[in-house]
């Protein structure tokens, strides 16, 4: 494509408004107002341009959510119509729109069997808000009011609302905003590259899984709620459990008959090479957020969907909800979201990252392991991560924790690629259209740039 848009050139002028103006989510604005913003101003396939016209591979599909790729012109469509016929109605009071019908009924099909309902929100933040009444509201209509505790992991990432951010397991979050709200807890990740020692990582997973159960016992069953987890932690690292994890923690909530949150947010649609992580970990939520790749990005919409067992209880001794949000159901962004999972499902993406493009991304990106830098890679389907340390032997991570990763980062920005970094370890997630080639053009700018980051570093 050589579609040069009006933007170009005025990088400038964009920066100065921006820092004056523009008050960015996840940001050191003193830092931003310094260096200035990047600015994005078009997009199509894997490809991203600046405003200064250079292109970029995007290894994060945006933040984790561009699953179709950039420049689908059947969602700009979905969305132009849409807006024609009736660009809004709510979904109060009883009222409902066929794209939110018709939404509904698609992801009773393609989520797994036991979810046939879904509560829609705008974001993956508020799907989880969602999360928080919704179990809380099942268990008082249970009659168990005093089951209110909710059990996350440390470096979880459920979204930046209050109890999106409550819920998550991120420090530097919690610090700012004297969170998490009372009656959220924490228990270790199953991060066994950190914490893992001389265990196997299937030895390691059932000690990192019977922390739940600990801290249940802890509590007393009496006061525990639900366990809440993305199959696979995104934002905390691209953290992959050992295979003995998932069972272990399937075994517990059952035992103890607390409910089970699953956030699909980054692991839904696809991005693991099945439907859901879900699919993936055979994994039975009772209640799952979505978000993200539910739209690819292209209009902001999220979801809760909701087992038969919490919904009946819901419909059945609930009365009414009082929970909504003046958006929820949004007729464009449902329209686009249904758009999105057909071209998902029409040209069988899914399938293709679990059995062509999945295996070879993998196979590749385990190449990186000889990398005098790099102490481990793993990965999943569309997500991979790779350890950047300071001795690959003795399994040591550098002294001062995200400095390596962020010159890493900015390396792979300078020069054409969008990877990121958490701590020191390097993430991707492309969009599922990515092909062999792209792959393999991702590889070389990924190589090279951790070929100039232990350069920077002094190391051969
Ligand atoms: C991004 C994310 C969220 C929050 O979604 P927003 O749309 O940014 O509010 C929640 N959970 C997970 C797992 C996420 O990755």
């Amino acid at each position: 494509m050589s579609k040069i848009t009006k933007n170009e050139g005025d990088t400038a002028r964009y920066q100065e408004a921006d820092r004056r103006h523009h008050m960015h989510p996840f940001t050191d604005y003193k830092q931003l107002g310094q260096k200035g913003s990047r600015v994005i101003t078009r997009a199509d396939g894997v490809y991203l341009w600046d405003s200064d016209g250079h292109r970029l591979l995007d290894g994060m599909a945006g933040l984790w959510c561009v699953n179709v790729g950039y420049g689908r012109e059947e969602l700009a469509k979905a969305a132009y119509d849409q807006m024609l016929q009736l660009p809004y109605y709510n979904t109060f009071f009883q009222t409902s729109t066929p794209p939110a019908t018709d939404l509904a009924q698609l992801l009773a099909e393609v989520t797994p069997a036991h979810l046939n309902r879904v509560f829609f929100t705008n974001s993956g933040s508020e799907a989880n808000d969602t999360v928080l009444r919704m179990v809380r509201r099942y268990w008082d209509l249970q009659g168990k009011p005093q089951k209110k505790t909710i059990i996350s992991r440390i470096n979880a990432y459920h979204g930046s609302t209050v109890a999106g951010a409550s819920l998550g397991g991120m420090d530097p979050m919690h610090r700012q905003g004297d969170l998490p709200i009372p009656g959220i807890v924490h228990i270790e990740q199953p991060y066994w590259y950190a914490n893992g020692g001389e265990l196997s990582p299937d030895e390691y997973g059932v000690v990192a899984a019977r922390r739940l159960e600990e801290k249940i016992n802890e509590l007393g069953v009496g006061q525990v709620a639900a366990f809440i987890a993305e199959p696979i932690q995104g934002a905390g690292g691209v953290i992959i459990p050992p295979e003995t994890y998932w069972p272990e923690i399937k075994r517990i909530c059952s035992d103890y008959d607390i409910l089970l949150v699953v956030d699909e947010v980054i692991c839904g649609f696809g991005r693991t090479g099945k439907w859901f992580g879900s699919d993936y970990y055979g994994l039975q939520p009772d209640l799952m957020p979505i978000a993200k790749g539910l739209s690819s990005g292209y209009l902001p919409i999220g979801g809760v969907m909701v087992s038969d067992r919490v919904a009946q209880t819901l419909i059945d001794e609930g009365g009414e909800f009082f929970h909504g949000f003046t958006y929820s159901g949004h007729p464009a962004a449902c329209a686009v979201a249904a758009a999105n999972i057909r071209i998902l499902q029409n040209e069988k993406l899914v399938e293709r990252v679990q059995q062509e493009t999945g295996p070879y991304l993998q196979q590749r990106w385990r190449e990186l392991a000889d990398h005098p830098l790099v102490g481990e890679t793993r990965g999943l389907g569309f997500l991979a991560a790779l350890e950047l340390v300071k001795d690959k032997h003795k399994r040591l991570f550098f002294d001062e924790r995200g400095k390596v990763g962020t010159l890493c980062r900015d390396f792979c920005f300078n020069n054409g690629l969008v990877m990121r970094a958490v701590r020191d370890t390097m993430i991707i997630s492309p969009p599922l259209i990515m092909t062999r080639e792209q792959i393999d053009e991702l590889m070389v700018l990924a190589l090279k740039c951790l070929d100039l980051t232990a350069k920077e570093l002094g190391i051969a």
